[in-house]
């Protein structure tokens, strides 16, 4: 068999080897395989039956509405579909799969499916070929009868290695993901969320990857070089051979990173860095006190909405809030006001279909909006015992009245739970997410505000450059080293620095160790990383000369295109990422 490489862009560094699971367009619609055992067959068959019966009646409908608004003729394109739940070849193929050779439904279904769009797809003949699409749509829609019929959580076999054209925050929130060795996708952004959770949880995943799906098989051997963006599928043996070596130089590179674990971070002159954690779920808090960092710096509190089929309620949020801060206490938690809106949606909290949805109503704007979902989150905080050790952030802030409305909110809050009779706390602190580039022009005013700030640059970098962090296309424009983004920073550090108010930055920038001098150089003294990024930003963070970083952010500012800004990086003798690959 030869090895077919794909190329993407890595997205979560590491070598992942496995076997493909491949999730069809949709995120989920292709169910994993099992082999059944006999007494399920039955069970199995019934249930295709169903999801045929159900698939007709939806298209019949459909066909129908077809016909009263638009006509007759675009209504007929409805047949091929309907015929083809009938087709006793398709349905016979399936049952046989099923019965015979013990394989669960879904596979079944979806592996014939595969099989009809392939012979349809390699016909000399027009019409032919174009069957196969309603081969393949027809099949999505059965197989998401099917798959709706299954518990919430989409079971992936241990060790396996996820490919799909995109994924979805909710759909990864569906996975055990525990099972996943590696991920690849055929789009996606370097900060989209489905990326910075495969950095959290150390997955190595491409992204990107052109035709994964169409290439790759279920079951095909994989490995996922998450450093170089690199897929092989089944790869001969010395490319395992060699990935193997390079494992064992990984393995090592980790172990000596281990020695970092309880040197402070600090630079060779005595200037100490605040490094604190990234988190989206409580274990990710354990994670970040194994690494020993200095609280956590941004607490992502979606994941746990993600993850349920309707919102948490106050009390609920209070004992999932409780949780992760007794883990990492005393150390403070900076817990963030739910983000939601763009590429953050719940499945249950349906939106408006807007035409850009990143600059419409998502974080703060979303929340005002929707005060119910606001003020149980408010409550679940102001209700958190005063010694805990805990402050506010506020997503997507424009400007100071923001806050005000936040500080508004909060009042009235505390007023009805004091009304009741319920214990809360007098004092929170509060800090405003900067990341939107009004929020960086008033950084000064809001500073007066809060008592803390936070730069979001995955979000500041998308606004100032117009470049989606979430698309592939937008993957050469959306440049942290562009000078917009570097001048942006500076001026933000300056303000804060002008309103004696300190100020972290807890986008992707932070954690990767390429831009530690420059953010050292710009005067950023407080970083929040994913917990697996504290070592390595700790170990550049101690090798790195000061006076010297404070020149390089100096240069860089004066420079006028990316290009320049690179030529200058690559002249320079400021320590910079260890290529742990190289040998
Ligand atoms: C950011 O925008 O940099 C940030 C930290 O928030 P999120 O990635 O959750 O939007
Ligand atoms: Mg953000």
């Amino acid at each position: 068999m030869n090895t077919t490489v794909i190329r993407g862009a890595p997205v979560s560094s590491g070598i992942a080897r496995g076997l493909a699971v491949v999730l069809s367009e949709g995120g989920l619609a292709t169910a994993p395989r099992r082999t059944i055992d006999e007494t399920e067959v039955g069970t199995e068959l019934a249930k295709f039956q169903a999801a045929l019966r159900e698939a007709t009646q939806t298209l019949t409908a459909l066909q129908q509405d077809v016909l009263l608004k638009v006509g007759r003729r675009e209504a007929a394109i409805f047949d091929a579909q309907i015929l083809m739940l009938r087709d006793p070849a398709f349905i016979s193929e399936v049952q046989t799969r099923c019965a015979t050779k013990r394989l669960n439904i879904e596979a079944a279904v979806s592996e014939v499916v595969q099989r009809f769009t392939e012979m349809f797809g390699a016909i000399d003949d027009v019409y032919m070929r174009e069957r196969a699409a309603d081969v393949r749509d027809v099949g999505r829609r059965v197989l998401d009868i099917l798959l709706k019929q299954q518990t919430a959580v989409v079971s992936i076999p241990e060790g396996s290695i996820v490919v799909a054209p995109e994924l979805l925050p909710s759909e990864t929130a569906r996975m055990n993901l525990g099972a996943i060795r590696g991920l690849v996708t055929e789009r996606g952004g370097k900060t989209s969320h489905t990326a910075i959770l495969t950095r959290s949880l150390g997955i190595p995943a491409v992204i990107g990857a052109a035709q994964a799906t169409t290439l790759i098989r279920s079951g095909d051997a994989l490995i996922v070089d998450g450093t170089a963006g690199t897929v092989f599928v089944n790869p001969r043996p010395a490319v395992v051979a060699e990935y193997e070596r390079l494992e064992a130089h990984l393995r090592s590179y980790r172990e000596e990173l281990r020695e970092q674990i309880d040197l402070p971070a600090e630079t060779p002159d005595g200037t100490r860095v605040h490094l604190a954690a990234n988190i989206g779920k409580a274990a990710d808090a354990d994670a970040a006190a194994l690494f020993r960092a200095d609280g956590i710096g941004l607490y992502r509190t979606e994941f746990n909405f993600l993850i349920r089929d309707r919102c948490p309620t106050a009390d609920e949020q209070l004992v999932i809030y409780e949780t992760v801060i007794a883990r990492i206490a005393p150390r403070e938690v900076v817990l963030r006001l739910l983000d939601l809106g763009s590429d953050k949606a719940l499945p249950y909290f349906p939106l408006p279909a807007e035409p850009n949805p990143a600059l419409g109503l998502r974080g703060l704007r979303l929340l005002l909006a929707h005060r119910a979902l606001l003020d149980a989150q408010l409550e679940a905080v102001l209700r958190l015992a005063p010694q805990h050790a805990v402050a506010l952030s506020l997503p997507g802030v424009t400007g100071p009245e923001d806050v005000r409305a936040i500080r508004g909110a909060l009042e009235d809050v505390r007023a009805r739970l004091r009304e009741a009779g319920c214990a809360c706390r007098d004092r929170l602190r509060l800090g405003a997410m900067i990341e939107t580039p009004a929020a960086a022009m008033l950084t000064g005013p809001i500073a007066r505000e809060v008592d803390f700030l936070s730069v979001g640059t995955n979000d500041l970098i998308q606004y100032v450059l117009a470049a989606d962090r979430t698309s592939h296309e937008m993957l050469a424009h959306y440049d942290p080293l562009h000078p917009a983004v570097l001048r942006t920073l500076k001026a933000i550090v300056d303000a804060a620095a002008a309103e004696s108010k300190p100020v972290s930055i807890c986008g992707e920038m932070a954690g990767n160790s390429a831009y530690t001098a420059i953010l050292l150089g710009l005067g950023v003294r407080s970083l929040s990383v994913t917990p697996g990024e504290i070592l390595e930003i700790k170990r550049c963070v101690r090798a790195l000369r000061l006076p010297e970083a404070t020149a390089l952010a100096a240069d860089l500012l004066r420079l006028d295109t990316p290009d320049e800004v690179r030529a200058r990086l690559a002249a320079t003798s400021v320590p910079r990422p260890r290529d742990p690959g190289a040998s």
